[in-house]
């Protein structure tokens, strides 16, 4: 019988790092091979496990991703911009799947990518839910279908640590709704708004960005005409859907050719 594909998960010790590692130890189709944490990060030498306050899993968190991804076919990574760019070379190094849920990425953070992305295969999405990527393509065709009389507003709510803002999600709807109605996203969004603003800009895309406590994650695409609304909402309550998806994604990258992929490829909706 051949090996089942080996991941490892950076960020160990992270919400999404811990739910990740319980994913796939308990998936039948992938092992858990390694688990990359910080430099001086306490879990760095411990069963991740035992970290976890649970029975041993026989992988100790490693501040050597190298290492740890040259055992592995995929690397399963939600942390921080930097850190994740530099994964992806390594992870290229190594020809592992390379899943990024990394949020916050600047658009020349992205585009460093592309070198790693010439030699594996990454997957990068803001979202990996199969809900949100559903609620992508419904947006995409309800602003196709809605003129400019309709005002498009993205709103999100997250738990009170997140760091960045809007949600990676809630520019993947933005964006959709940006392409469904044929304007660019960053001509046409709306960030914040305070103070004397003036009127709303017919044609422009509305973001509203709420924190607090432990919200997993929601999201509404609103479309506000005159007497009548429509709302799309997705609610996450589990961060398990993003786990879920993650790993769906490094099991589809096995044997693809190198390149950029998001999880529309991974889902068959794009
Ligand atoms: P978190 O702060 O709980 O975890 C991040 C982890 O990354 C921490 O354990 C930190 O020590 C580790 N880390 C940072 N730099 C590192 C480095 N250089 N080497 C190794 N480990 C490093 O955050 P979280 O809530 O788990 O979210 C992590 C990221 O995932 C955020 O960008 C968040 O927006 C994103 N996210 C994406 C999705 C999705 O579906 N795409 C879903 C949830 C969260």
């Amino acid at each position: 019988m051949t090996e089942l594909p080996g991941i490892v998960v950076t960020g160990a010790s992270g919400r999404m790092g811990q739910m990740l590692i319980e994913t796939i130890s308990a998936s039948d189709k992938a092992r858990l091979v390694g688990a990359v944490e910080r430099t001086g990060h306490e879990w760095v030498g411990q069963d991740v496990g035992v970290a976890m306050g649970g029975a041993p899993l026989g992988v100790a968190a490693t501040d050597d991703p190298l290492e740890a991804f040259s055992k592995a076919q995929g690397v399963i990574d939600f942390t921080a911009p930097e850190a994740t760019l530099e994964f992806a070379g390594l992870a290229a190094q190594a020809r592992a799947v390379h899943v990024i849920g990394t949020t916050g990425m600047e658009a020349a953070q992205i585009a460093r990518l592309e070198p790693a992305a010439r030699h594996a295969v990454i997957v990068r999405a803001g979202n990996m839910s199969l809900g949100v990527n559903l609620l992508v393509k419904l947006t995409q065709q309800v602003a196709a279908a809605l003129d400019e009389d309709f005002d498009i507003e993205v709103i999100e709510a997250h738990h009170h640590h997140k760091v960045d803002a809007p949600s990676g999600t809630a520019l993947m709807l933005g964006q959709a709704a940006a392409e469904g109605r044929g304007v660019s996203l960053e001509t046409h969004a709306d960030n914040t708004r305070h103070g004397i603003t003036g009127a709303r800009e017919r044609g422009h895309i509305g973001f509203s960005n709420i924190r607090g406590g432990d919200i997993v994650g929601e999201h509404d695409v609103l479309f506000a005409g005159m007497g009548e609304r429509i709302v799309l909402r997705h609610l996450a309550t589990d961060r398990a859907i993003f786990a879920r998806g993650a790993l769906k994604a490094a099991l589809w990258g096995q044997g693809r050719n190198p390149g950029q992929y998001d999880m529309m490829d991974v889902l068959g909706l794009s």
